[in-house]
C-alpha cells in the first residue's frame, strides 16, 4: 500500500473532549473519526487493527470449541419480555418500533436470542455441549459515553454462549474460556489481570472480569500483593476481613447540639472522637422508595453491594429536598434513630457501641447510640467499600488497588435464561432438564483502545506486532532523489514479496513530517531510505526502543521478517 493513495488522514489538533490518550492518539493518527457521542467510524487503519483483534479472538474461540454464527442486531421485544429484561434493562436499551408499531431493540447483548435459538433446536443431551459465538456491533445508550472507543454507544463485541447438560460441564467450559481469554489478551500484548466480578444485570453467580491495567480505566481492581495468594477483585465485588474492633462503651443515648457541623470529619473533630465512632447515614432513592444505608464513618458505601442486597434496578443518592422531607433535617443531620425508612446496616456498625448519628433535626446529633437498642438492625449485611490497606479476605495481607479497563467478562449463568426461555433437553434417562449456560464477552473496540493506553509514548502509538495495522513502513527521506526513490521501491517490493504488511510513504513531504507521522501511527518497524541509499544501504528502526541498524538493501526482507517473527536478530553493524 502506498501512503499517497491510502486514506489515513492525520490531525494536528485534537478536540478538547478527547481526555484520554487512546482517544487522542486514535483521532490524531487517523484510526477513527467521531460521528456522534459514543459513535465512531473506523478508518482503514482502525479497521485493520480491529480485524487483527477479531482474528485472534476467532482463533482462540474456535480452538476452545466455539462455532461462529451471526445473529441479527435487531431483536423483537417479545424475547426481552419473556426474559423479563425489557423492563429491567432500563434506558441503556435502544428501543424502536417497526411500521406496524411493534417493539424492537438494538441488541446490547444476545442471551435471549441465542437461548431461543438453542431452545428450538436442541432436544437431547447428545447435542450438548454447544458453544456458539459471534463478533458484531452492540448497542447501549450509555449514560456517559466517553473516552472514544473505551465507552461507546455502538461498539464491537465478541459474545460467546455455552450450553451444557450440567454444572460440571459449565465449569469445564467456563475455565476453558478463562484460558482462552488469557491467551487472547496475552497475544494482544496487554498487561491484564483476571479478577472476581459482580454479575450485575446479566445475572448468574460466578464471574470474572479481565482488566487491562491503565490509569484511564473506569474500574478499580483490589488485589493482594502476596505472591502465593493471588486474590483480585473488582472493588464493586471485593471483600475484606470483618473488623472485630469494638468502638466505644455502652452508655445511655444523649442529644448534643452540633451547630453547623455536618460532615463525618467535622462531627468527629467537634466531639473529639475518631471518625470510626460516627455512624454515617446515607439516604438513597430506589424505584421501591427511599432507603437509608449505614456504614462506619471512616468507610464508604459500596453501591453495587447495596443495590444487589436491595434487589432494585435504580439506586441514586436522594436529593437534598428528599432527605429533608424524609428526615426533617438538612443533609448531614440524618440518622437512624426514629427514622421511618428501611435501614440497611453494614455489619461493622454493630461493633460501634457508642456511636454518633444525626438526630434528624438541624444542628443536632445523638451520641452513645447503640445499634439494636436505639435503632433496628434487621437488615444487616456487607455494604462497605474495600479500600487499599484493608486486609485481604483470604490471607490478611494489606490489599492494594489499581485502575483497570474491563476488556472482557465471563459469567456462569446457570439455568436462569434456559428456564425463562424454555431451553430444556432430555437427559440419558429421558428426563427433562434445563440447559446450563454461560456467557462470555470481549470488547473488540475497547481492547483496541486499551492496547493504545498501554502502548504509546510522547510521539504516538507503539503497536505490538500482533495488532499493528502495518508491520513496517518504508520511508524515503527525500522522494525527489531518484536513488532514494528507487531503493525505497525495491525494498517495498521485497518486503511485500516476503508477506510483510508494509506501507510505502511515497508522499512528497518534508522528512520531519514523515518521521513524525510514522511514530504517531506506530508501525513497529521503519525502514528509512536516506543518504546511505547511494551505497545500497538503508536503516531499520525498531519503534519500541528506537534502536536502529544499517542493512544492505537486499537483506532488508530477511532482517525485517526475522524481527517480526521474534527470531534472534543479531544486527551485523550497529
Ligand atoms: P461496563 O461495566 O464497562 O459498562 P459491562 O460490564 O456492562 O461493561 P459486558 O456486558 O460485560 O459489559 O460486555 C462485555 C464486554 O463488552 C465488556 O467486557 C467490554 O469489553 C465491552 N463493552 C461493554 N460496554 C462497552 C461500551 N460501552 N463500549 C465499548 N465496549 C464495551
Ligand atoms: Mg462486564
Amino acid at each position: 500500500m502506498r501512503l499517497t493513495s491510502y486514506f489515513a488522514p492525520t490531525l494536528r489538533e485534537v478536540p478538547a473532549e478527547a481526555e484520554v490518550v487512546s482517544h487522542q492518539l486514535l483521532l490524531r493518527a487517523g484510526f477513527i473519526r467521531k460521528v456522534a457521542a459514543g459513535i465512531y467510524t473506523l478508518l482503514p487503519l482502525g479497521q485493520r487493527v480491529c480485524q487483527k483483534i477479531s482474528a485472534i479472538v476467532r482463533q482462540e474461540m474456535n480452538r476452545a470449541g466455539g462455532q461462529e454464527i451471526l445473529m441479527p442486531i435487531l431483536q423483537p421485544a417479545e424475547f426481552w419480555h419473556r426474559s423479563g429484561r425489557w423492563e429491567v434493562y432500563g434506558p441503556e436499551l435502544f428501543r424502536l418500533k417497526d411500521r406496524h408499531g411493534r417493539d424492537f431493540c438494538l441488541g446490547p447483548t444476545h442471551e435471549e436470542m441465542v437461548t431461543i435459538l438453542v431452545a428450538a433446536e436442541v432436544r437431547s443431551y447428545k447435542q450438548l455441549p454447544l458453544l456458539l459465538y459471534q463478533i458484531q456491533n452492540k448497542y447501549r445508550d450509555e449514560r456517559r459515553p466517553r473516552f472514544g472507543l473505551l465507552r461507546g454507544r455502538e461498539f464491537i463485541m465478541k459474545d460467546l454462549y455455552s450450553f451444557d447438560r450440567d454444572w460440571s460441564g459449565l465449569e469445564e467450559n467456563y475455565w476453558k474460556m478463562y484460558e482462552a481469554y488469557t491467551r487472547v489478551f496475552t497475544r494482544a500484548g496487554l498487561d491484564f489481570r483476571a479478577v472476581e466480578a459482580d454479575t450485575g444485570a446479566i445475572g448468574g453467580s460466578i464471574s470474572h472480569e479481565f482488566m487491562a491495567l491503565a490509569e484511564a480505566g473506569e474500574a478499580v481492581v483490589v488485589y493482594c500483593p502476596a505472591a502465593r495468594c493471588g486474590y483480585a477483585a473488582n472493588v464493586e465485588k471485593a471483600e475484606t476481613v470483618l473488623s472485630a474492633e469494638e468502638i466505644g462503651t455502652e452508655k445511655p443515648m444523649e442529644l448534643v447540639s452540633t451547630p453547623g457541623v455536618s460532615s463525618v470529619e467535622e462531627v468527629a473533630a467537634f466531639l473529639g472522637l475518631p471518625s470510626r465512632q460516627v455512624i454515617k447515614t446515607m439516604i438513597y432513592r430506589t424505584e421501591k422508595g427511599l432507603v437509608a444505608a449505614l456504614v462506619r464513618g471512616d468507610r464508604e458505601i459500596n453501591e453495587v453491594k447495596l443495590q444487589n442486597y436491595l434487589g432494585v434496578l435504580e439506586l441514586e443518592l436522594a436529593s437534598a429536598e428528599e432527605v429533608e422531607q424524609a428526615t426533617g433535617a438538612p443533609p448531614g443531620f440524618a440518622g437512624p434513630v426514629g427514622l421511618s425508612l428501611p435501614l440497611v446496616v453494614d455489619r461493622e456498625v454493630l461493633l460501634v457501641k457508642a456511636g454518633v448519628v444525626g438526630a434528624n433535626r438541624p444542628d443536632a446529633h445523638w451520641v452513645n447510640v447503640l445499634p439494636g437498642r436505639d435503632f433496628p438492625v434487621e437488615r444487616l449485611t456487607d455494604i462497605r467499600q474495600v479500600s487499599p490497606g484493608d486486609p485481604c479476605p483470604r490471607c490478611g495481607q494489606p490489599l492494594q488497588s489499581v485502575r483497570g479497563i474491563e476488556v472482557g467478562q465471563i459469567f456462569q449463568l446457570g439455568d436462569k435464561y434456559s428456564k425463562l426461555l424454555n431451553a430444556y433437553f432430555l437427559d440419558e434417562k429421558g428426563e427433562k432438564q434445563p440447559i446450563v449456560m454461560g456467557c462470555y464477552g470481549i470488547g473488540i473496540t475497547r481492547t483496541l483502545a486499551a492496547v493504545v493506553e498501554q502502548h504509546h509514548d510522547e510521539e504516538g502509538i507503539i503497536w505490538p506486532f500482533s495488532l499493528a495495522p502495518f508491520e513496517a513502513v518504508v520511508l524515503p527521506v527525500h522522494t525527489e532523489e531518484p536513488e532514494q526513490r528507487e531503493v525505497a521501491e525495491e525494498v517495498y517490493r521485497q518486503l511485500q514479496e516476503r508477506g510483510v504488511e508494509v506501507l510505502l510513504d511515497d508522499r512528497e513531504e518534508r522528512a520531519g513530517v514523515k518521521f513524525k507521522d510514522a511514530d504517531l501511527v506506530g508501525y513497529p518497524v521503519r525502514v528509512t531510505v536516506g543518504k546511505h541509499a547511494r551505497e545500497g544501504k538503508v536503516e531499520i528502526r525498531w519503534r519500541r526502543t528506537g534502536e536502529t541498524w544499517l542493512a544492505g538493501k537486499e537483506e532488508v526482507g530477511v532482517k525485517v521478517s526475522a524481527l517480526l517473527e521474534g527470531a534472534n536478530f543479531v544486527p551485523s553493524n550497529r
